[in-house]
């Protein structure tokens, strides 16, 4: 598995056009990105993507903390802070049918 950080979203994928679909699909959902419903006639519309693929080494060491901070779920539940997870650590606590998936958003 694979991840790839496109905007402000890392998303876990094998290949890195499913990374751009779910990144599509979930921008556009929560931040209404890529909102060409009002595009009117002979407009043109360019919007610039950046795609980084993440080394095995960032994969390793790149941390999210749980419930996104905010200190209430279960794991983090008596302690005075999140528990962080490494994006490695993500990736294996899923199936391979969750792929692709948004695995942290950067504030
Ligand atoms: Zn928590």
């Amino acid at each position: 598995m694979n991840v790839f950080k496109i905007g402000r979203y890392w998303i876990a994928a094998n290949k890195p056009e499913q990374a751009y679909y779910e990144w599509l699909d979930y921008s556009s959902d929560f931040e209404n990105l890529f909102d060409l419903s009002e595009i009117k006639e002979g407009e043109e519309w360019t919007e610039e993507i950046t795609i980084k693929r993440l080394t095995s080494k960032q994969i390793d060491n790149e941390t999210v903390p749980c419930c996104n901070g905010e200190n209430d779920c279960d794991k983090c539940d008596g302690l005075n802070d999140n528990v962080y997870s490494t994006f490695r650590e993500i990736i294996e606590s899923k199936s391979e049918e969750e792929f692709p998936c948004v695995i942290a958003i950067e504030e």
